[in-house]
């Protein structure tokens, strides 16, 4: 099963994406966590996507895809994944398509999580991240038990630095004229689905697992 995860910087693709992850056995792959892991160990990849992503621009498309491409050819996605933050851009899902078409596959579900641009702010500047197994918590309304440290693996959470407001703001007028038209896209192709991210992120995943059944 290939699942591709649509909606707004902050819509609650991640969260919704290690639920189905953990649920379905499936990886759960983030290009954001590929590009931060890159910047963290200082590699050439890393040095190219960070001053991208530091001013809330996408990382260029031919960068993108070829990571994404090598990602999903490893072995642990010969079951299907389910892709978070990818695609962001047409020319990228056309990119993944004519892949997908020259393996004799396909996307099964493109699920967009619908949140409106007036709660994106507020749920970003909550939003804490573990560095080590990209656990992700909200101060407010996904707390971890110990304040400050992931439940998951005990690391120290940190605020991302694309999260400021000013970065946030920039990020959302890219996805409405960059990522947006991807809804078209799926559409076109009748796989997909469209839920309500502004509620409790376990009836987010309700309404996931019913689409997915
Ligand atoms: P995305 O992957 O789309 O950028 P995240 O999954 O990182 O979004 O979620 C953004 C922030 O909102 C995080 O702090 C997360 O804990 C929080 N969050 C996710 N889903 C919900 C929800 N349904 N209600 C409230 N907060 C949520
Ligand atoms: P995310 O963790 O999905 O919010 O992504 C963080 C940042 O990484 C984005 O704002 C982009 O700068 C970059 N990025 C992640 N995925 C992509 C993609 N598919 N295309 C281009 N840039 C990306």
């Amino acid at each position: 099963m290939k699942i591709v995860m649509l909606g707004a910087p902050g819509a609650g693709k991640g969260t919704q994406a290690d639920k189905i992850a953990d649920q379905y056995g499936l990886p759960h792959i983030s290009t954001g966590d590929i590009f931060r892991k890159n910047i963290k160990e200082g590699t050439e990849l890393g040095k190219e996507a960070k001053g991208y992503m530091d001013a809330g621009k996408l990382v260029p498309d031919e960068l993108t895809v070829r990571m994404l491409l090598d990602r999903v050819s490893q072995e642990d996605c010969s079951k299907g994944y389910i892709l978070d933050g990818f695609p962001r851009t047409i020319p990228q899902a056309e990119a993944l398509d004519s892949e997908l078409k020259r393996l004799g596959e396909n996307i099964d579900f493109a699920i967009d999580v619908e949140v409106p641009d007036q709660n994106i702010i507020n749920r970003m500047s909550g939003r804490r991240a573990c560095p080590k197994c990209n656990a992700i918590y909200h101060i407010e309304f996904i707390p971890p038990k110990k304040e400050g440290i992931c439940d998951e693996c005990g690391e120290e959470l940190v605020i991302r630095e694309d999260d400021k407001p000013e970065t946030v703001k920039k990020r959302l007028e890219v996805y409405h004229e960059q990522t947006q038209p991807l809804i078209d896209f799926y559409d076109k192709k009748g796989v997909l689905h469209t839920v309500d991210g502004r509620v409790d992120a376990e009836d987010v995943f309700e309404a996931i697992r019913s689409i997915l059944k």
